[in-house]
């Protein structure tokens, strides 16, 4: 199947409240703008330099959302337009981005990205960690970032009652973290393009898919 048709079948399948992200990683230019042909508008990339690369040539209403590791020192690449940060996974990360956004008179719309899973490969916040950070108050301090709700991964495996219990666990996450925050709190981002239907059923807002879209990455 084409981008296109890849994008609008997604776009049938999804129920209403779910957010489809095209994850574009990797992928040249040209294969993005086939999918903003096709009516597709956020984008996620793991990469600031390579974000920034594609922001800079394609049209100026597309959604960019960061979702991979972030160093604090390559935050400046992105501030200025970044749509959302799903990959929030530090204090200091926090605080870097507040100072950042404050630079650019901005806000900047973040996610929490939880660390769940027993992969130590996998990025992400710990947490009790989070959890004991929030109750502080410490975003409270940080008035140029905007926390929107918790990004997250399964573990990755063919076990689906693994994958079930990781998106269980993401979805307690969130309702739990909801309680310190407003209503623009909102946001759950999970599922991927192996176990997005599952992420689903656990009340997933947004699915981030790549592969199914683009095809395979050449790394
Ligand atoms: C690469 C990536 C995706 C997309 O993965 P696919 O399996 O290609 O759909 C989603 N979320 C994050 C955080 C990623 O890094």
């Amino acid at each position: 199947m084409s981008i296109k048709q890849e994008i609008e079948r997604l776009r049938g399948e999804l129920p209403e409240g779910v957010k489809l992200l095209a994850v574009s990683k990797f992928h040249p230019v040209e294969a993005l703008q086939e999918a903003y042909d096709a009516g597709q508008r956020a984008f996620g990339e793991s990469r600031p330099q390579e974000l920034k690369a594609k922001q800079a040539v394609l049209p100026d209403d597309i959604e960019w959302h960061m979702i991979g590791h972030l160093q604090t020192n390559k935050i400046k690449y992105i501030a200025p337009y970044v749509h959302l940060i799903e990959s929030l996974d530090s204090e200091r990360l926090a605080e870097a981005i507040d100072k950042e956004a404050a630079k650019c008179g901005r806000t900047i719309d973040c996610l929490l990205e939880v660390h769940i899973t027993a992969e130590e490969s996998k990025s992400g916040w710990d947490y009790a960690e989070l959890l004991a950070f929030v109750r502080e108050g410490g975003f409270e301090r940080l008035p140029n970032i905007r926390i929107r709700g918790v990004m997250g991964m399964a573990t990755f495996t063919d076990d689906e009652a693994t994958v079930r219990a990781d998106f269980e666990r993401l979805k307690a996450c969130k309702a739990e973290l909801a309680q310190y925050f407003g209503d623009e709190f909102d946001t759950l981002s999970m599922g991927m393009s192996d176990d997005y239907p599952i992420a689903i059923e656990y009340g997933s807002t947004e699915v981030r898919i790549g592969s199914t879209i683009f095809g395979a990455r050449e790394y």
